[in-house]
């Protein structure tokens, strides 16, 4: 999926522009629109990461942040896409998106601040020609390091920045400029259209789904289908298949209520929006086989919120199903 998104994004923009845009004030640039639901993401993604972290078998540093980098616009569209988040410099990665009170924000970066070294290494320039490349190799040494050590940042002219990030659940976050209602999960990464947010009501409706597939990597879903066998091809609507990946739907369906519970939002939320989600229009009936009906989906998200909702009328502390031991996969 990541693959597709400059061919994605060339072609949202064209679609988007207008004929006077180079002379349009950056607030109606069309990368404003991407810039304002990576700061909505940013801001869900490291609340749900950091105030579930004790729920997760395996963490990561959390620091805040979305990366942004020159190299994602086409020559023509680099300086129009800058401007809109205030990044000056054409070369280095940089921030683009940062939560409010995140280790990253706390540590006085900004948006568009770029860094151009990391613990005194060169930025890790990623394999190959890929636009994401780089920012992929960065966010995959930040996993691997410990989840509560601090690290040195150079944002330009020698300036150095230490953050010290909190630990939190396994994911980093993108958004695409994809106007399809849609996001992945593949292990690492919850990848978010932007067409999701626009159809998310608000912020605690784009949260649940943000929870729904940070829930697939937190039970390792990818991993475990592969594991299993599972063809993610053509086969996947198939017998054995369908089944498992149903399973893995229902599961991220049932976490995700807690993981919204648990950062304090409204579990209710994630009926909500998977009601919307499924009478929507123009919605791929494909997926029959491979994710419950959406009436089914949304009857075991109400209940699953009635269990969080009992665990609190009893003054129970919370405490999800599936994440110490998922049921096998096969
Ligand atoms: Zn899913």
């Amino acid at each position: 999926m990541p693959h597709r998104a400059p061919m994605i994004l060339a072609a949202l923009l064209a679609s988007m522009a207008a004929p006077v845009l180079a002379a349009a004030p950056a607030a109606q640039s069309p990368y404003a629109a991407l810039a304002s639901t990576e700061a909505r993401v940013a801001a869900i993604g490291f609340r749900l990461t950091t105030a579930n972290a004790a729920w997760c078998p395996v963490r990561q540093p959390q620091f805040g942040w979305i990366w942004g980098d020159p190299r994602l616009y086409t020559a023509d569209r680099r300086a129009e896409a800058l401007a809109v988040y205030g990044a000056a410099d054409q070369l280095h990665p940089f921030i683009a998106a940062l939560a409010p009170h995140s280790p990253a924000a706390s540590a006085g970066m900004k948006v568009g601040t770029p860094v151009t070294t990391i613990a005194d290494a060169t930025v890790p320039d990623g394999a190959g020609d890929h636009p994401f490349a780089r920012i992929t190799a960065i966010e995959g040494s930040m996993a691997a390091r410990p989840v509560d050590t601090a690290i040195a940042l150079d944002v330009g002219a020698g300036h150095i920045v230490s953050v010290t990030p909190v630990a939190g659940c396994v994911s980093d976050f993108r958004v695409e400029a994809n106007e399809k209602a849609g996001a992945v999960a593949d292990g690492r990464m919850v990848l978010v259209n932007q067409g999701l947010a626009d159809f998310a009501a608000d912020d605690e409706e784009l949260a649940a789904a943000i929870a729904h597939e940070l829930a697939h990597n937190i039970l390792r879903h990818r991993a475990r289908l592969d594991a299993a066998g599972v063809d993610r091809g053509l086969g996947k609507q198939f017998g054995r298949n369908a089944r498992l990946f149903k399973q893995t739907e229902v599961e991220a369906d049932r976490l995700s209520v807690w993981l919204l519970a648990g950062a304090g939002y409204d579990p209710a939320a994630a009926a909500r929006f998977w009601s919307r989600f499924g009478q929507r229009k123009g919605r791929p009936l494909f997926q029959a086989s491979t994710h419950p009906n959406w009436r089914d989906r949304v009857a075991s998200l109400e209940a699953e919120a009635s269990a969080v909702a009992a665990a609190r009328a009893a003054g129970q502390p919370l405490h999800p199903p599936l994440v110490d031991a998922p049921p096998p996969l096969e």
